[in-house]
């Protein structure tokens, strides 16, 4: 008899896009007029930057002569991608990595869905409420938690929730957490961390021998001096953090795949009798078992990002969706509504303060003016009566949004 992991059993149904499609559906064959605008999903829309479909096409012309043709790649991934993401992403901020720290992957989602293997049953996970979702799901999955209880969390998970009264900053967790999954700039909330803040969380991660988890998949779309790039900009965060990136909302690589993590020589895990092993080792260990890496093209593509044209293409891209979200948390402002991220984060999440429900304002919002977002309540019970409106959309199609939603009543 093939027994089933059972642990899937325990997720919650309604997971939130399928949810969002199915309303969003109904909507429209009951209203086959209705020019509905999406600004849920957290999807791209813009093209690949030219510099980088160059470098995919020389990819290509490469694996089609005998000369040039490449099989299996190196486990980690291609030197010349490693080499830029250290230079570019790392050393021109202070912090040397030596390029075997760096494992490049097909994504950040399977990534941070996929570290948890290499951590003991027993271990307490942290994560931010709300957050992005594969981070609780991951976790229910691997049978490290009980039941989701009525309130919405899971036995065995510390919830560490992010609203507007502690300005989507947590603080520490009162129960000892092992692994701590914070994400800066944060997918859902758009908002971000001060250094201070980090060094807060590396000194408890010290103190108590847990591993950040440190998802920075947004890093790109920050714009203000004062926020750090990477964790490790933090003193001694090599000791205690892995930090995921990814190339899919800072270049489109949404559909393309690729993504890195960086797991410090330093950085320590326990045995149960307390001895230390190397999380590296073990990273390596499963990375080089399951997984045969990314295509050669897709990471010479990747590469140009960090050429000086693509640089500036990249630039161009992340501009026009930040001048989205500037028009967004304008119009939003202008309504009443408390209105945060969307500064370093391509996402505006709102709070109508009128006591409507996450869900009722996306009812409102679908059926009053066509406009479909993303009910913050589906990120975790502390998004209740939020919402996240993404920024990846087209100019002409976020102005009407904005021109639909200020002419109903809210
Ligand atoms: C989009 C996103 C990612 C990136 O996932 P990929 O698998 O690299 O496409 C990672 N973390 C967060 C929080 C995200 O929103």
């Amino acid at each position: 008899m093939a027994q089933i992991n059972e642990n899937y059993l325990k997720l919650q149904a309604g997971y939130l896009f399928p949810e969002i499609g199915r309303r969003v559906r109904e909507y429209q064959a009951s209203h086959p007029d209705a020019k509905i605008i999406r600004m849920g999903i957290g999807d791209v829309v813009l093209p690949l930057a030219p510099s980088v479909i160059n470098a995919f096409h020389e990819g290509v012309d490469e694996m089609a002569r005998q000369t040039t043709f490449k099989g299996y790649g190196p486990e980690q991934g291609y030197d010349f991608l490693r080499e830029a993401i250290k230079n570019n992403d790392y050393k021109e901020r202070g912090v040397d990595l030596s390029i075997d720290e760096i494992f490049i992957s097909d994504g950040s989602k399977c990534d941070t869905g996929n570290i948890l293997e290499i951590f003991g049953a027993k271990n307490t996970i942290a994560v931010q409420d709300p957050a992005y979702p594969v981070y609780v799901d991951t976790t229910v999955m691997g049978g490290r938690t009980g039941k989701v209880q009525q309130n919405g969390f899971y036995e065995g998970i510390v919830y560490m929730p992010c609203t507007a009264e502690n300005h989507f900053s947590p603080s520490l967790p009162s129960q000892k957490a092992d692994l701590i999954f914070l994400c800066y700039p944060n997918n859902p909330t758009g908002t971000t961390a001060t250094k201070e803040e980090l060094a807060k969380w590396v000194s408890y991660a010290k103190a108590n021998k847990s591993i950040i988890l440190f998802d920075a998949a947004y890093e790109a779309f920050i714009s203000e001096d004062h926020v750090p790039h990477s964790i490790y900009e933090i003193e001694g965060a090599k000791e205690v953090a892995i930090e995921f990136r990814s190339f899919s909302k800072t270049a489109g690589f949404t559909g393309t795949r690729c993504a890195f993590t960086v797991v410090p020589k330093e950085l320590m895990g326990y045995t149960e009798s307390g001895e230390a092993y190397s999380i590296h080792k073990l990273w390596y260990r499963r990375q080089s078992t399951k997984f045969n890496q990314v295509s050669y093209p897709v990471q010479k593509a990747a590469a140009a990002i960090y050429t000086p044209e693509g640089k500036k293409e990249v630039k161009a891209t992340i501009a026009y969706y930040m001048e989205n979200a500037r028009i967004m948390r304008e119009s939003f402002t202008q309504l009443g509504f408390k209105v945060f991220g969307g500064i370093n984060a391509p996402y505006v999440w709102i709070h109508s303060g009128s006591g409507l429900t996450s869900w009722e304002l996306f009812d409102k919002l679908l059926s009053e003016a066509h406009v479909v977002g993303t009910p913050g309540s589906g990120f975790g019970p502390s998004g209740e009566g939020y919402f996240r409106f993404s920024s990846f959309a087209d100019r002409e199609k976020v102005v009407e949004a904005m021109e639909r939603i200020k002419k109903i009543r809210l």
